[in-house]
């Protein structure tokens, strides 16, 4: 009896052991599965070809399709050795997103305290999150809320009440999405603690997914940012191109350029650092409106300086119109002057200053139409003497009778000037000397038979002449030359004469 009691006990005991090894194998099968499902939440969107086996291992988890599960396991287990080789091209995404997923869980976390000894474990992943990579993180995350259940396994109204407020607080701050919805809806109802892993897991998968929006967010966010600093610096260059004529607006120009670019690499900077979006909306908000200052303080400073320049320009426009008028007057008074000039106050026949413009034009004429042209210097004979004897007045009206009586006997094409005291030229264009000869003998002995008086007193009067013709070469020296040498000759001669010089 005792043998078959032992036996039976032995028996018992075994069926004891093999009971407690299945409900062993079972939680572990259970927390394996659940370990496989959340690592298919946590790596999704990491590789493609991950992202299949993950989904078969979680079809064949489901199904409880050992043998298909283990060849899954395989190619897993081939998949991460091959990754792990490969440099990872996103990795700078997931570096982001895991930066958004710090950012994101501590304020989960910080509205989750809710009570003392839950705060102490919150607190501690606090300071543990930023240290974790983005698997890690969410795992992390779903330790700790896993821990708080379990801490109050049986307690139902726990674990709903956490998992709805944590809902709460997820679509409170990034909105909601129809998951989280049916998530919501089934833990109003009835909830049954076994499955609050499940509920935990959809929430994490809906947290990545909340993740990856804020990160398309914040990418989209970042080439509206890029789009508007390449604007901001387009304003820039057009408000400043123009204001470069003055030191005043060349200097404006560069403090606006200054302050736009410091703006826009700082919006660059917060862009490039900051993780959270209301932050960097507030930053770059502030930017903006340093911007906007700088700007309306630029086109008030350049509307004064228009003004300014405005004023100044009317100013100097009336100057400039003043001027003119000065100008044109001035202008007209010259022309008189110079008119007054071109004749001998004394006699009235043409001056010294109109023989020297009056003979380089008839001789560039005669240089065009090669024809005759005589030239002849006259001067009264011993004139000095004239104003000794009977005083300068005598003289002045000696000059003035000797003037008007070589005028009458001229053409109206022939010139005559008054170039020295009793010194007078006489042109002859179109003249040859043949004929010249005779009218100056004319004009001499006209003044030599002029029976000059000055007070009763007869006043004996002649003149000298050197004439000659214009040769080829010739130019305003040389002709003069030729005609004063030959009155010098005349006056050698013993004055009253006429000498002609050909050559
Ligand atoms: P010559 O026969 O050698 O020409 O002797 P000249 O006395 O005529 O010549 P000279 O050059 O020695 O003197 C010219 C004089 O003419 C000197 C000056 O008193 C006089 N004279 C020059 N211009 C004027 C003038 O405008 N009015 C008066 N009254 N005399 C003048
Ligand atoms: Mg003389
Ligand atoms: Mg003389």
């Amino acid at each position: 009896m005792a043998e078959e009691k032992d036996w039976k006990a032995k028996y018992f005991d075994s069926l004891k052991q093999l009971e407690d090894m299945e409900t062993t194998w079972y939680k572990l099968e259970k927390l394996l599965r659940r370990a496989i499902s959340r690592l298919a939440i946590t790596a999704k969107g990491f590789d493609s070809q991950l992202d299949q086996v993950l989904q078969k291992i979680q079809q064949h988890s489901r199904d409880s399709d050992n043998d298909a599960l283990s060849a899954d396991l395989d190619q897993l287990s081939t998949l991460l050795i091959k990754l792990d080789d490969v440099p990872n091209p996103a990795s700078a995404d997931v570096q982001n997103e895991t930066s958004s997923i710090h950012t994101f869980l501590l304020q989960l976390i910080d509205q989750l305290r809710i009570d003392t000894d839950h705060k102490a474990r919150m607190e501690a992943l606090t300071t543990a999150i930023p240290q974790l990579d983005r698997d890690q993180c969410l795992q992390q995350f779903a330790d700790i809320l896993n821990q708080l259940l379990l801490h109050e396994p049986e307690d139902i109204v726990t674990a709903q009440n956490v998992l709805i407020t944590l809902i709460e607080k997820i679509t409170l701050t990034h909105g909601n999405t129809p998951e989280l919805d049916v998530i919501q809806e089934k833990l109003g109802k009835t909830f049954d603690i076994n499955e609050w892993g499940d509920y935990l897991d959809q929430i994490i998968s809906e947290i990545h997914v909340i993740i990856r929006g804020i990160n398309n967010e914040k990418v989209e966010l970042e080439s509206l940012i890029i789009d508007v600093t390449r604007q901001l610096n387009e304003i820039s260059n057009v408000l400043t191109d123009e204001h470069n004529d003055t030191e005043e607006g060349r200097l404006e120009s560069r403090r606006l350029q200054t302050l736009m670019q410091e703006n826009v690499d700082s919006i660059q900077t917060k862009v490039d650092q900051e993780t959270d979006l209301q932050r960097l909306k507030a930053s770059i908000s502030n930017n903006l409106n340093s911007i906007k200052t700088g700007v309306t303080a630029f086109i008030a400073k350049d509307n004064a300086r228009y003004q300014k320049a405005e004023l100044r320009n009317n100013s100097l426009q009336q100057q400039i119109k003043f001027m003119e008028q000065e100008s044109d007057q001035l202008q007209q008074k010259l022309t008189e002057n110079r008119q007054k000039l071109m004749f001998d106050t004394l006699t009235g026949v043409r001056s010294r200053l109109a023989y020297d413009e009056l003979l380089d034009q008839e001789l560039t004429r005669w240089s065009r139409y090669q024809d005759t042209f005589s030239f002849a210097i006259l001067d009264i004979d011993h004139f000095k003497r004239v104003n000794d004897v009977f005083g300068h007045n005598a003289g002045d009206k000696a000059l003035q009778v000797v003037a008007n009586m070589l005028a009458r006997h001229i053409r109206k094409t022939d010139l005559l000037f008054r170039i020295g005291g009793e010194e007078f030229v006489l042109l002859l264009p179109k003249t040859s000397l043949e004929n010249a000869t005779p009218l100056v003998e004319k004009i001499r002995n006209s003044v030599t038979d002029a029976n000059f008086r000055f007070k009763q007193e007869k006043v004996d009067i002649t003149l000298s002449a050197g004439l000659t013709a214009i040769l080829a070469g010739d130019n305003c020296e040389t002709i003069y030359e030729r005609a004063d040498s030959a009155l010098y000759q005349a006056k050698n001669a013993g004055r009253n004469q006429l000498i002609v010089k050909i050559s």
